[in-house]
């Protein structure tokens, strides 16, 4: 994803910057967890990738996936070589994107007469079975509708339609949403197997770009952390470092880790501001205790991490180490 952008044209010739000039990979093998508060801009990405904007949406940069470039794809290749083929997503509101008159069964097997090679009644129910199984989807509840679902069970059907493509990319819109803990754990722990699982069309592995505000599923399962505030990524991050030593970098980031109950369960102060009124500078100063005059110019990405005065290890509390010089690798 370079330069990747969206906004949307309101009535009156107001705009609303939902993303703004994101910029990351996601390797083969690679869980990435894009973090950040309702309304961040988050799911607005998604879409993107997927085509799934309202007409009152333009985008701007590049997001490519196999020789793809996703924003500028028509409607015939996202529909015939993206959704379901290059692309499974797990969506935030399953219950919405369930047909409510068809059983879960009826609509996993048609999934998997469409987007596998699987032929004959009795080998496309065993593969939905395998699916819904694999998504801990209970079998005796695959002759139920959408509406007889609690939602943690809708959200587990719509994670099984989302695997049965086997997909280079998965993308997880909020996957465990409604799930008790020890159904989250198992939700992440099978997204983690089917992106580590190799095969002959995915010898690397898959990707997997999750999008959630569940910070202990995204330390569970994710290599690297992207996290987004007001439209920007603000920080790019090795899980490890992030959630453990030296932690975030991003004042933002800190917040959203001393937020948690089982850290220093303090709230980040203040609200988010409007994405059709942002200001010109860093769109955190208002709720930012190191912001200064420095902050009203818009912080560049450097070293994966936008903010004036970064935290630990680079910012200028704690200054990175000087580069040795020659001799002293040569020693
Ligand atoms: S740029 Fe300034 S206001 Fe924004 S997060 Fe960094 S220190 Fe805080």
């Amino acid at each position: 994803m370079r330069g990747l952008s969206v906004r949307f044209l309101m009535p009156g010739g107001r705009r609303v910057a939902a993303v703004a000039d994101a910029h990351f990979d996601v390797a083969a093998g690679e869980c990435l967890a894009l973090i950040g508060e309702s309304g961040c801009g988050k799911s607005v990405l998604a879409s993107a990738l997927l085509g799934l904007l309202p007409a009152n949406a333009q985008t701007a940069g590049e997001a490519r996936l196999g020789g793809i470039d996703l924003l500028s794809a028509g409607e015939r290749t996202l529909a015939r070589r993206v959704r379901g083929r290059l692309i499974g997503l797990i969506p935030q509101s399953p219950a919405a994107h369930l047909t409510p008159v068809r059983t879960i069964r009826s609509q996993l097997e048609e999934t998997v007469a469409e987007l596998t090679g699987v032929r004959g009644q009795a080998a496309r129910r065993a593969a939905a079975e395998a699916v819904a199984d694999r998504a801990a989807f209970p079998l005796d509840h695959l002759d139920r509708y959408p509406h007889q679902l609690s939602g943690g069970l809708a959200q587990r059907a719509a994670t099984a339609l989302a695997l049965v493509g086997d997909t280079p990319l998965l993308l997880a819109d909020e996957p465990t949403t409604g799930l008790d803990r020890d159904l989250v754990d198992r939700t992440v722990d099978e997204l983690r197997r089917h992106i580590d699982r190799p095969d002959a069309a995915n010898s690397g592995g898959r990707a997997l770009l999750m999008i959630t505000h569940d910070l202990a599923a995204a330390e569970r399962i994710a290599d690297r952390i992207a996290v987004m505030y007001a439209g920007r990524i603000v920080e790019l991050a090795d899980a490890t470092a992030f959630f453990g030593s030296p932690g975030p970098r991003h004042p933002y980031s800190r917040g959203l880790l001393q937020a948690l109950p089982d850290r220093a369960f303090t709230p980040i102060p203040g609200l988010p501001p409007e994405l059709g009124d942002l200001p010109d500078g860093c769109a955190f100063a208002a709720r930012c205790d190191r912001a200064s005059d420095t902050c009203a110019a818009l912080p560049p990405m450097t070293e994966d991490v936008a903010c004036h005065h970064p935290l630990a290890g680079h910012g200028p509390e704690h200054p990175r180490p000087a580069a040795p010089a020659p001799e002293d690798i040569r020693a």
